[in-house]
């Protein structure tokens, strides 16, 4: 099974290739070019529901990285998840609370859910370095809204053979997100602040990754680019893994039959991890409905509701929920291709449609595809009177992000009185947003993220991340702040 580019070009290329390459030459993404189905029967979804989170990815991964042998794929699970890099013993616990089950994925060492598929990533790439001859050095550049930024710096520092450049939004980030990043150790790793939004930094990096005559500039110095962002498959295909765990953790507790559909409410930004839901979906997993919970920025409700993408006079909003204040979903492209049968030309219609005139609206094809999902999203008020509800009532303490989830969901039970259990994907820890958190539970204001931090923990008894644990005594290693403009001059810079 091979990749191919959303946006038509002939050339397809073997898994590790597109890891390597992160994305295609004609700015496209890579896409399986068949889904292997039906591949998750529930004599299957049985067995799995004793398994542990490694041996399950074991499993699984193979299915859509198929030029990694078993031992490759036995080298990258071990790394990734049996080498202590996260601090439940499940990896990815399962709890109760409310109407809804929540799927914890915030358990790595940067406490947020990119930690899942960045702490596999590094391995990946290497094990695709030796199958393919590589022999440059592979500079991953990232833009990130938050999180990415600090899973690709954990996941990259010091391995060999690598340096990576990280582009954040310098005003759009909470203060434990940006100390996290500017801190980072490790010889290899350059961080930038950006006066700009997600947005202008995601463009950037593709820009820097589409422009011919950089890549061959830094191709003489021996600079090969690739992504750790969600554009590259090796980020998607691991995600795919947690939502089979979380159904196996429904069948193992007796919460469902194997079979029986369940429902996922995903906190959505750039559609990376509700796609690999989807994914799932496509692998047979029995999911009737995802829900697509996005904050004020909520472009994505309205083209789920009306099949019509519109950035147009949009105003790009700064909310507590940073990781999802993005207006350009990159990987809903993806979706879009597979909808659309496999149509490369009216993908690149669509996408240029969104950079010339701002908006698009997808066929009838499309839409009958979209059935799929529900769309819908809340604002910064019904976030944290969601946070405060959940800890009230259930004893439970939710990130901001989770807490756009739970909301969207509750008012969908409502409207739509759907009762299929509910899996909720709970993407950060509630110390990286602890300013939000703490005020939605009635604390003072601190004077700083840090002395939140603090003071949340002795409110709530909820133990803090290690991660997060002394972040603010931790000296400043990357200063600096660029203008969008100045990307790649960063770039240069740091790769001299
Ligand atoms: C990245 C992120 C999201 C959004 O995920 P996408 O894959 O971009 O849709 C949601 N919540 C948190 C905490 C994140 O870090």
């Amino acid at each position: 099974m091979r990749y191919e580019s959303t946006r038509g070009s002939e050339h397809k290329v073997t898994a590790s290739c597109a890891v390597l390459r992160g994305i295609a030459e004609d700015k496209g993404l890579y896409v399986p070019e068949r889904i292997p189905a039906p591949f998750l029967k529930p004599s299957l979804l049985k067995m799995f529901a004793e398994m542990t989170y490694p041996e399950l990815a074991r499993k699984l991964l193979p299915a859509l990285l198929t030029d990694y042998n078993a031992n490759e794929i036995d080298r990258c699970v071990r790394g990734a998840y049996e080498s202590g890099k996260f601090s439940a013993p499940e990896v990815a616990p399962v709890r109760k609370a409310g109407d809804a089950f929540f799927l914890e994925l915030y358990h790595g060492r940067t406490a947020a859910f990119k930690d899942m598929a960045l702490s596999i990533l590094p391995y990946l790439l290497t094990e695709a370095v030796a199958k393919q001859g590589e022999t440059d050095t592979i500079c991953i550049l990232t833009a990130t809204s938050g999180d990415t930024g600090k899973a690709a710096l954990e996941g990259f520092a010091d391995v060999p053979g690598t340096e990576i450049c990280v582009f954040y939004p310098e005003t759009g980030v909470s203060e434990v997100q940006k100390r996290q990043m500017i801190t980072q150790e490790g010889a290899n790793t350059h961080v930038f602040g950006i006066r700009g939004n997600f947005d202008d930094a995601q463009t950037g990096v593709k820009k820097m990754f589409t422009d011919p005559t950089f890549a061959s500039e830094l191709k003489a110095k021996g600079y090969k680019f690739s992504s750790a962002n969600s554009i590259n498959i090796g980020r998607l295909v691991p995600q795919i893994v947690y939502y089979v765990w979380a159904y196996s953790q429904l069948v193992f507790h007796g919460a469902i039959h194997p079979g029986d559909p369940i429902n996922f409410v995903v906190p959505t930004g750039n559609f990376g991890n509700i796609l690999a839901g989807w994914y799932a979906k496509q692998l047979s997993l029995p999911v009737r409905k995802f829900i697509c919970a996005s904050n004020e920025n909520k472009v994505l409700t309205d083209f789920l509701n009306t099949g019509v993408y519109d950035i147009k006079d949009r105003p790009f909003r700064v909310t507590t929920s940073p990781s999802m204040d993005i207006l350009i979903s990159s990987n809903l492209e993806r979706l879009l291709y597979h909808l659309s049968g496999n149509d490369g030309g009216e993908i690149r219609r669509l996408m240029t449609a969104l950079e010339t005139e701002k908006r698009y609206e997808v066929s009838e094809r499309i839409r009958a595809g979209l059935a799929d999902f529900a769309g819908g999203f809340a604002d910064m008020t019904a976030t944290e009177e969601t946070i405060r509800r959940y800890w009230e009532n259930d004893g439970y303490l939710m990130d901001t992000h989770t807490a756009v989830a739970a909301s969207v969901y509750d008012a969908y039970r409502k409207e739509t009185g759907d009762r299929t259990p509910a899996v909720i994907v709970s993407t950060a820890s509630p110390y990286k947003f602890a300013e939000a958190v703490s005020r939605a539970i009635g604390l003072p204001p601190r004077e700083s993220g840090f002395a939140a931090v603090t003071a949340l923990a002795e409110a709530t008894r909820v133990p803090v991340p290690a991660g997060l644990r002394g972040l603010d005594r931790k000296d400043v290693r990357h200063p600096g702040v660029c203008d969008v403009s100045a990307m790649a001059e960063a770039v240069r810079t740091a790769l001299k």
